[in-house]
């Protein structure tokens, strides 16, 4: 019998294939653990280590316990003896194997809780309370479940304690609007698909998603999708929409070859749960993947602002030290070009707001014609900014900023909704890398610009600041290389 654990849970929330292959799959076929995921751990470990270190009650620590019969011996042992506080526990029933950070004593039962170098909701910003991470809360469940087949459980109110020593409860039971069911019936239905996927009674396959870029899997699986010419290929289709048109357009080909009549009955799409407009946008997309040489174009009329002085922007921020460490501009005029940061040189509020401030007062002084980012990352993370660090500009002066016309988001106002490209995602590295722009660094993502930033914090090695301010100017003359061409291409007109 195959366990479920906690980690399990954790990677079907992220894609049920991982599940499968890490039971099943050839190790051989793995991918080295990138240096950003390695990161992850060891900053999860020290950031574990720093609250256990500070904690202010008397607890029973088993974390170094082993074997794990005997840890887990030891943890029925503890709460049976009515222990306040257990640190590094372990628990199971059935086919069920949870090792909660924190088992807490509350009358006659126990909260199970995790650290997580993490904020602990979601969605957090002004006047938002956020809401809990699916992540996190299937993790919790299961050790809820495992401590009430125990007949140990206090309530179902697990927590979490974040990054900002925050303890955030999450209330499995409670409503989550019309749409949701309460997280505990969402957590029973994915535990039952993981059982699936361990009796091997249900078959997974890999399909492109964002947590393709950090997983262990991703040659083995890219190369399975190309070899299958697997429909999440085409950008934003996803899993779930693919598994909708599975059974009428299996492949990229036979989407990119069907005729209209096998997309829509008039108004009426012929793929149940996808609407005819969103499976055109999926057929033109197809159709240029599968054209040999092709190169994208515009779906219709777009408009860009005057040239004159533009200013093309991007922030990196660390979202486990929830710090946004740089503002990088490509500022172009008639005269020429040059570029501008502003550095945040300790992770610190106080260095984070001297970077806003001169961000902000920055963009408030120049008479720009044109602002362009791409995708709203940099409006959200300046309002995050503006919440934080009240005194340099409000949420409502962002919102008015982003709502000039002169603002312009490339991706969100153009790329996305206006054109068509042959390429398997949308994001401004492979657009650009598309159109002939080469970035300096041999390895550039946002990933590691975050791992040289933690190296920078830790040795203070001008190389790497030097490494993560290139690499930004990199990305804001990418967007300048892809707004050249559309220009270009607008110029030339209709064709
Ligand atoms: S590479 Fe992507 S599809 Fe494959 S297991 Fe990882 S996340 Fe899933």
């Amino acid at each position: 019998m195959i366990p479920i654990t906690a980690s399990m849970l954790y990677s079907y929330v992220q894609c049920p294939h991982r599940v499968t292959l890490d039971l099943f799959g050839d190790p051989a076929k793995r991918d080295p653990v990138s240096p950003f995921v390695e990161l992850l751990w060891e900053r999860g470990n020290l950031y574990e280590k720093e609250i256990v270190a500070g904690l202010k009650v008397p607890f029973v620590n088993l974390r170094e316990v082993q074997p794990a019969e005997e840890r887990e011996r030891r943890t029925l042992e503890a709460m049976k003896s009515g222990a306040g506080l257990i640190y590094g526990g372990r628990i199971s029933a059935g086919d069920l194997l949870g090792e909660p950070d924190l088992l807490r004593r509350r009358g006659e039962g126990y909260l199970p809780g995790d650290i997580k170098s993490g904020s602990g909701l979601e969605g957090t910003g002004q006047d938002q309370p956020g809401r809990p991470k699916k992540h996190y809360a299937v993790q919790l469940a299961l050790y809820v479940e495992l401590l009430e087949a125990l007949e140990l459980s206090a309530a179902a109110e697990p927590f979490v304690l974040d990054v900002r020593g925050d303890e955030v409860v999450y209330d499995l039971d409670a409503a989550r609007g019309t749409r949701l069911p309460p997280m505990r019936e969402e957590y029973r239905e994915i535990r039952e698909r993981v059982r699936e996927i361990c009796r091997r009674a249900s078959l997974t396959r890999p399909g492109l998603c964002a947590a393709c870029k950090l997983c262990h899997w991703r040659s083995h699986c890219f190369a399975r999708m190309k070899a299958s010419d697997d429909l999440t290929l085409i950008p934003e289709l996803g899993r779930e929409k693919r598994e909708k048109m599975l059974p009428h357009l299996p492949t990229i080909k036979a989407l990119a070859e069907a005729g209209a009549e096998k997309l829509a009955d008039g108004k009426r799409s012929l793929v149940p749960g996808i609407g005819v407009e969103t499976l055109r946008k999926f057929h033109d997309r197809a159709r240029l993947i599968k054209t040999p040489g092709a190169k994208p174009y515009f779906t219709g009329e777009a408009s860009l602002p005057r040239e004159g002085m533009e200013l093309f922007y991007d922030v990196e921020t660390d979202p486990m030290r929830e710090v946004c460490y740089l503002h990088g501009f490509v500022e172009r005029t008639p005269r020429g070009e040059r570029y501008l940061s502003f550095f945040a040189a300790r992770p610190t509020e106080k260095d984070e707001r001297e970077a806003f401030v001169s961000a902000w007062n920055y963009i408030s002084a120049s008479d720009f014609s044109a602002l362009y980012v791409y995708s709203h990352y940099e409006e959200t993370t300046l309002k995050r900014l503006a919440a934080r660090h009240p005194g340099v500009a409000t949420a409502e002066e962002v919102e008015k900023l982003f709502g000039r016309n002169e603002v312009v988001d490339l991706y969100g106002g153009l790329v996305r909704p206006k054109m068509v490209w042959p390429t398997h995602d949308l994001s401004i590295k492979t657009l650009a890398a598309f159109l002939g722009f080469k970035w300096r660094d041999p390895e550039p993502s946002g990933a590691v610009s975050i791992q040289w930033y933690h190296e920078w914090v830790v040795t203070g090695d001008s190389a790497l600041k030097e490494r993560i301010i290139k690499y930004n100017e990199d990305d804001c003359r990418a967007m300048r290389v892809l707004l050249d061409w559309a220009r270009k291409e607008l110029a030339r007109g209709p064709h």
